[in-house]
């Protein structure tokens, strides 16, 4: 059982039966800290337009949702439809960010991190170009995220041997969440959060879309330019649109 150890919930809007969290960056940032610090125990979903569409057909990823400490909107579709439902002032908090922000924290306040994800030798390389950004950050751990099912137990125990605060796992929807809800006990650490291709960007094999991109809401168009296998996540995105207008009515 999950427990966030917090008396108050953060306020929250649905989206498609997902609680999306209403709190921005700093907000996040400062809850997640205050779960660390008080001795609880959670896990942080960023949500994106294809996750809440998936989750809309898979009850177990629907569930997991339910369940976070927070669910964070990381897409400019979830911020969209957001909006939908009436939420005047609401922003995107991505999960790179928040991870790199949190990376920031560790060097200051010797959080313990692991990064689990990505292919060979990228977790490597996100955690080297991470201590040079952030000098100080204490990465216990890195492993690569492609280990089928039958392997869970004996991952979620290799991370545990290095007692993390913080675990990112880097794993894609839904395989990420599917991981953190039932392996987060065991991995012992405190706050897991599912971070999709952040080690891809983190460690320089992907690059993020520039900051103009993003601000024209073209971040999908980017990624699917630098890998068009997105193409399946990016053909969710009407299936999105027409669900939650269909749910406003
Ligand atoms: N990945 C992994 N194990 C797998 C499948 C994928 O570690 O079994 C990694 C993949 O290498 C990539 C990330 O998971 O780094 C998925 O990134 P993507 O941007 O597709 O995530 P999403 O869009 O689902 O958030």
């Amino acid at each position: 059982m999950v427990t966030h150890g917090l008396a108050n919930p953060p306020p929250t809007q649905h989206v498609l039966g997902v609680p999306i969290s209403l709190l921005g960056m700093q907000e996040t940032l400062d809850w997640i800290e205050d779960v660390i610090r008080e001795g609880g125990s959670g896990y942080v979903c960023t949500v994106d337009a294809s996750g809440s569409v998936m989750a809309s057909k898979d009850p177990e990823l629907a569930e997991i949702y339910r369940g976070a400490l927070l669910a964070t909107p990381d897409s400019h579709g979830i911020v969209w439809a957001l909006k939908q439902r009436g939420v005047r002032e609401c922003r995107r908090v991505s999960g790179i960010e928040i991870a790199d922000k949190l990376c920031a924290a560790s060097s200051r306040k010797g959080y313990r991190v692991f990064f689990l994800g990505a292919a060979a030798g990228v977790a490597e390389q996100a955690a080297e170009r991470i201590l040079l950004k952030h000098p100080g950050c204490r990465i216990v751990g890195t492993r690569n995220g492609f280990f089928t099912p039958d392997d869970d137990e004996l991952v979620a125990k290799e991370v545990a041997a290095t007692h993390p605060d913080l675990l990112f796992v880097a794993m894609g929807i839904p395989r990420q969440e599917k991981f953190i809800a039932r392996w987060q006990a065991a991995t012992g650490a405190k706050i897991a959060m599912g971070v999709g291709g952040s080690f891809d960007v983190m460690s320089g094999r992907l690059r993020r879309a520039p900051r103009w991109v993003q601000a024209v809401r073209c971040e999908w168009l980017w990624r699917l330019l630098q890998d068009p296998r997105k193409i399946a996540k990016v053909k969710l995105l009407p299936k999105f649109v027409l669900a939650v207008l269909r749910e406003g009515r």
